[in-house]
């Protein structure tokens, strides 16, 4: 059984798949506590429900789309994650996996498909990434906010994986400083040879969830 907090179909509104309808998974349970998480019932222990494999991807099936994102909370926390994964590829689902970053679960690893991408987003005060994280991270997302500096960005685990059109600035709850702070740091990063893109919560914009 799985720990789910809630299934929804919407359009991705992060990230670099932003627009494309998408159906959310959202797993229980979080090894963070950012100050400005949005989703804090992702982990208070008591707003999930439990479902097998099959169930959920049933469950997912009655939307009719071909992506699904997992995110959570912490999806690598739950073990069954690789399970969810490997039946939703089976079903030829385009899967995003979104993680803080801080985890990982070597199964993922042995999954060697086109369809599967991983967007880390790594979370102030450490920044950290999981070592054999690293080389899946098909995009990095930044949380523009008061803590970031381009060396949480750009240091000596992350510039080994950042290529071009890797790097996502999204400027904290669509703040005018925040949009001002990505900017510069998108400067910044441009000086280095590195293009990222800024773009905001677009499913907050829309007033979707
Ligand atoms: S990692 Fe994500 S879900 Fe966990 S506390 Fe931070 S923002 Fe919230």
């Amino acid at each position: 059984m799985i720990k789910v907090v809630e299934i929804f179909r919407t359009v991705e509104g992060e990230g670099k798949w932003v627009g494309l309808p998408v159906a959310f998974i959202r797993l229980e349970g979080c090894n963070l506590r950012c100050e400005w998480c949005d989703t804090p019932y992702s982990y208070d222990g008591k707003s999930f429900r439990e479902i097998s494999v099959e169930a959920l991807v049933d469950e997912i099936e009655n939307f009719g789309l071909k992506r699904v994102c997992i995110t959570g909370g912490e999806p690598f926390l739950t073990s069954q994650l690789p399970n969810l994964v490997e039946s939703l590829l089976e079903k030829e689902y385009t899967v995003l996996i979104e993680t803080n970053g801080t985890l990982w679960n070597e199964n993922i690893g042995n999954m060697k498909t086109d369809n599967l991408h991983i967007t880390c987003s790594p979370k102030p005060p450490s920044y950290f990434i999981h070592p054999q994280l690293l080389p899946y991270i098909t995009e990095l997302k930044f949380v523009v906010d008061k803590h970031i500096k381009l060396e949480n960005i750009l240091n000596e685990k992350t510039e080994k994986i950042i290529k071009n059109d890797f790097i996502v600035l999204q400027p904290e709850s669509n703040k005018k400083e925040m949009v001002e702070k990505a900017l510069k740091i998108q400067e910044e990063l441009l000086k280095k040879g590195i293009e990222s893109r800024i773009i905001p919560q677009c499913h907050k914009v829309l007033g979707l969830p």
